[in-house]
């Protein structure tokens, strides 16, 4: 028994070593593959509760890896949070996200769809974020308030005026911030007054509740005082990972504004943007 404990650890110790290398390897060829245009941006709309017509898409990047395959952001972001290459990144993504929102305004005739980009906390942290916002916005002609920058709770909780300055002067230029994966960070809901911040974004474990028949009472009744207080605060609120039917009648039920999620559409390519707006397809 000894013996195989020792083999397990080791085993458990090859396996840990094996990631760390692989993490090492990503974290080398992050600046060569962004170089090299391996990175790509997958759409995942979003879709207005009350009639299903698409609001906007949120832009999810993706690393199309010649050896590994397409790896989801969460194998990278964190890498390029730690080596600060998530800055030239973050501008790669917003800046072909914001030229796409302008394809499909032109392809749509006129109607601006919203565009979503998420910031990483290094991103937010980074004095340039403004001029870029600006100048990226500027080149494409698209505006400012097509574009919704989505930070995440956690990164906002203490946050001083020194840190929401920036997202301050991009609110007052019209561009809309949300609270990206709200309701885990514990954030002192009084604080929501002091953040430059018109969208919530209700994390995907709210939605999860409403996925039992019933729906679990507890999360029904947090999901309702959200609503509410975002409301009366004229904060729009949109819920992530949708994936039946059933959740999306509850949530829309509740008051919820825009919804997200696989019953709606998976992220994908920017055509299949284009075409749910014309074909109204999307549940
Ligand atoms: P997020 O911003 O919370 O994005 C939502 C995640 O939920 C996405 O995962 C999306 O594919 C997934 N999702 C959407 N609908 C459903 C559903 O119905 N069910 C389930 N189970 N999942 C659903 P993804 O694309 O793997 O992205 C993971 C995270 O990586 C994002 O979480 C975001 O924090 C980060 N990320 C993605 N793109 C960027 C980027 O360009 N910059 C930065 N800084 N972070 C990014
Ligand atoms: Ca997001
Ligand atoms: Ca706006
Ligand atoms: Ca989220």
């Amino acid at each position: 028994a000894k013996a195989a404990g020792g083999n397990r650890f080791e085993f458990a110790d090859a396996e840990a070593d094996a990631r760390a290398i692989t993490r090492h390897g990503l974290t080398n060829a992050l600046p060569a593959a962004l170089e090299r245009g391996e990175f790509f941006i997958e759409y995942q709309p979003l879709v207005h509760m009350h009639d299903g017509s698409v609001h906007g898409a949120e832009a999810l990047v993706r690393w199309s890896h010649p050896q590994y395959g397409v790896l989801g952001p969460d194998r990278f972001i964190p890498l390029a949070e730690r080596t600060g290459l998530i800055v030239p990144l973050g501008r790669w993504v917003l800046e072909e996200s914001v030229r796409q929102a302008r394809n499909w305004q032109s392809q749509l005739g006129g109607a601006a769809l919203r565009i979503n980009v998420n910031l990483s906390p290094t991103q937010l942290h980074h004095p340039g974020l403004v001029a870029d916002t600006v100048a990226v916005l500027e080149q494409s002609g698209l505006a400012p308030g097509a574009l919704c920058l989505e930070v995440t709770e956690s990164a906002l909780i203490g946050a001083d005026d020194e840190l929401l300055e920036p997202l301050r002067r991009l609110a007052a230029l019209g561009v809309d911030i949300a609270l990206d994966d709200f309701g885990t960070g514990y954030s002192n809901l009084a604080n929501l007054r002091r953040l430059p911040v018109s969208v919530l974004k209700l994390d995907r474990s709210f939605t999860q509740g409403m996925q039992q028949s019933p729906a679990n009472p507890v999360d029904v009744k947090i999901v309702e005082g959200i609503v509410a207080l975002a409301h009366s605060l004229e904060l729009a609120v949109t819920v992530e990972g949708v994936e039946t039917g059933a959740q999306a009648a509850q949530l829309r039920e509740l008051g919820c504004d825009t919804a997200q999620g696989w019953y709606y559409a998976r992220p994908g390519a920017p055509d299949r943007i284009h075409t749910l707006c014309l074909s109204d397809a999307v549940p």
